[in-house]
This record gives C-alpha cells, structure tokens and sequence, in this order.
C-alpha cells in the first residue's frame, strides 16, 4: 500500500484520561479566591464544579485546547 500511516487508535483513546490538553479535569484553580481545588471526580465541559475553600460555584467550561475558564453561578 503506498499509504502507510502508523496511527494507533489505542494511543489516542488513552490519552483522554486526565492530563495536560485533556478535556477532563481532576483539579481546577478557583477563580474567586485562587485556591487549588482537588475534586473527587472528573468533571469536562459544562460540568459544575464548587471551591471547597470560598463555596463559590462555577460552570466549567473547557475548549478544545483543554484550556479551562469558569463562569461564575
Ligand atoms: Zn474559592
């Protein structure tokens, strides 16, 4: 075949667990006080997440980059 890409579809699926660029997030920066918020599940975009220093709640919303901003509730 002149075609003769290597992909692995196994690689790619694995890599949408947590990390850097993934969608899916373990922890999040509070934008209200800045604190570093662990959370016990995942959460991805449109999810919402609430700071367990402040109790302020915030909608995630997370791009494509897996960049995440919040909107406050
Ligand atoms: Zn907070």
């Amino acid at each position: 075949m002149a075609n003769d890409f290597q992909f692995d579809d196994d690689d790619f699926a694995k890599d949408s667990g947590a990390g850097s660029g993934s969608r899916v997030k373990k922890e999040f920066d509070c934008p209200g006080c800045n604190a570093n918020n662990p959370v016990d599940e995942t959460f991805t975009d449109g999810d919402e997440v609430r700071c367990n220093y402040c109790g302020c709640e915030y909608k995630a919303l997370i791009n494509q980059e897996g960049r995440v901003r919040f909107r406050e509730l």
